[in-house]
C-alpha cells in the first residue's frame, strides 16, 4: 500500500506512539489532583505545553489544548466575534476556500447577525494582502485566513496579512492545521493572534489539538465545567494524546528541513509526471504550496471512479476533501479557484510524506496515467470530445 492521503490524516509515528504509551502506563493521574500521581501528570502537561509553545514561537500561557483543529477554529472565531460584538463590530473577513470548520462557524455567526465577507480566491489559490486591505472596515472585528489550504496546498502570505491586521487593530486568526509540523511557524514574527493546530496532521494522535491565543485576548468557552485550561476549556486533559502531540510536533519541527527536502523532490517528480497526461491541470500555485501536496484535475474523469481504481492498485488518495467524498458535492475549493463544474468533478489529491520512496513516486505516476486512460476510453462523453462533437476545456 502507498499512503498518499496525509492531508486527511497521518499515521502515528514511533515517537508519538511511545509517548502516548508511556503516559497511559505511567502518567495516568488527573493533573488537577494534589497527590503524587496528579502532580507528575501535571508536570507532563506543563512540559507538553512548553514544547508546543517553543515550536511556534509562543509562550506556555498562550497555548490551550482542545480536541483538534475543528474545535480550535470554532473557539477562535466565536471568541473574536464576541469581543467584536461588545464594541458593536460585527464584520468578519475570511475566504471562500477555508475548511468547513471555519466556514460553518461563520455561517452560524451570520445567522446571529454578523456580516461575513468571504474573499474570492485567485486562480492560483493565493489570497493577496491587498484584498484584505481593501475589505477592512471600521467595524471589522476578525480576519480568519488559513495558513495553507488542505485541498490544493497553497500557502498564504500570512505574515503580510497579519501585519495589515495588526496595523488596523483587528484580530487575525489562521487555521494552521495543514502547516504545523510542515512549514515554519512563528506567531510573533508572522503577526498571528490566534492559530489552530491538529495533532493528527503531523503523525500525532487524532482528537487532540491546540489553540494558540496571543496573551491578553479573552477567550469564550465552548465547553463549561471544571477549571482546566485556565477556565477556558473544561474537561480532564487527554494527557496521553497531548504529550504524544508535543513529541510529534517537536520531532516534525526538528526534522522539517530534512523531510521537506525529500518530500519536495518527490512532489516535483510526481507533478512533472502527471502534467504529461493530456487534458490535465495542476490546481494551486506550483511554488507556494505545501511540500507534499499534489492536486490535479483530469478532464472527462469522475473523481470517485479514479479513487476506487487507484485503491485497486494499492494507492490511497483523495478527491476533493475527505468530508465531501462519499457525496456528490463538488469541492468548494476547486469552485473557488474558478474550475468549471465538469473539471472540478475529476480531481485528485495526493498528499505525500517522508515515508514514500522514489519507486513509489514512479508507481503513482504510472498508475494514475493508466487509470485516467482507462476511464476516458470507456466514457461516451470522451468519445464525443475526441471526435470533435464537444469542446475540450483543458488543452
Ligand atoms: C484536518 C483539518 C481541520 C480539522 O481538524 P480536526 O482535528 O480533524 O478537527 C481543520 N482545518 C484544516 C485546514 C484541516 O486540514
Amino acid at each position: 500500500m502507498i499512503y498518499a492521503d496525509n492531508a486527511a490524516t497521518t499515521k502515528m509515528n514511533k515517537i508519538s506512539i511511545d509517548a502516548m504509551t508511556d503516559c497511559i502506563k505511567n502518567f495516568w493521574g488527573n493533573p488537577s489532583s494534589l497527590y503524587y500521581f496528579g502532580q507528575i501528570a501535571k508536570e507532563k502537561l506543563n512540559f507538553s505545553r512548553k514544547i508546543i509553545a517553543n515550536c511556534i514561537g509562543a509562550i506556555s500561557e498562550e497555548i490551550y489544548f482542545t480536541s483538534g483543529g475543528s474545535e480550535s477554529d470554532n473557539q477562535a472565531i466565536i471568541s473574536a466575534a464576541k469581543i467584536g460584538a461588545k464594541k458593536n463590530k460585527k464584520h468578519i473577513i475570511s475566504t471562500k476556500f477555508e475548511h468547513h470548520a471555519v466556514l460553518h462557524t461563520l455561517k452560524k455567526l451570520e445567522r446571529e447577525g454578523f456580516e461575513i465577507e468571504l474573499l474570492d480566491v485567485h486562480e492560483n489559490g493565493i489570497i493577496f494582502p491587498e484584498q484584505i486591505k481593501n475589505s477592512i472596515r471600521e467595524d471589522t472585528c476578525l480576519v480568519t485566513i488559513m495558513f495553507a489550504n488542505n485541498e490544493i496546498g497553497t500557502v498564504q502570505p500570512i505574515e503580510e496579512i497579519g501585519k495589515i491586521c495588526r496595523e488596523n487593530k483587528i484580530i487575525f486568526h489562521t487555521d494552521a492545521v495543514q502547516a504545523a509540523g510542515h512549514l515554519k511557524i512563528d506567531v510573533k514574527n508572522q503577526n498571528i493572534d490566534m492559530l489552530s493546530i491538529s495533532a493528527h496532521k503531523f503523525h500525532g494522535p487524532k482528537g487532540t489539538g491546540v489553540l494558540y491565543v496571543r496573551k491578553g485576548i479573552p477567550l469564550t468557552n465552548l465547553i463549561e465545567g471544571g477549571a482546566q485550561e485556565k477556565n477556558k476549556r473544561a474537561g480532564t486533559e487527554n494527557l496521553p494524546a497531548i504529550f504524544a502531540m508535543a513529541m510529534a510536533l517537536k520531532d516534525a519541527c526538528e526534522n522539517l528541513e530534512k523531510n521537506n527536502e525529500k518530500i519536495y523532490f518527490l512532489r516535483e517528480k510526481i507533478i512533472d509526471g502527471l502534467e504529461k497526461i493530456p487534458h490535465s491541470i495542476l490546481n494551486g500555485d506550483r511554488k507556494n504550496r505545501l511540500p507534499g501536496n499534489i492536486n490535479f484535475c483530469f478532464e472527462g474523469i469522475e473523481g470517485e471512479s479514479l479513487l476506487l481504481l487507484l485503491d485497486d492498485k494499492k494507492i490511497c488518495a483523495s478527491s476533493g476533501s475527505a468530508c465531501t467524498s462519499g457525496s456528490l458535492e463538488l469541492s468548494h475549493v476547486l469552485l473557488a479557484i474558478g474550475r468549471p463544474h465538469e473539471i472540478a468533478h475529476g480531481s485528485l489529491r495526493l498528499s505525500i510524506d517522508e515515508n514514500i520512496s522514489e519507486n513509489d513516486a514512479e508507481y503513482i505516476i504510472k498508475s494514475v496515467g493508466e487509470v485516467v486512460e482507462y476511464l476516458r476510453n470507456i466514457s461516451p462523453l470522451w468519445k464525443d470530445k475526441i471526435f470533435g462533437k464537444k469542446e475540450f476545456f483543458l488543452k
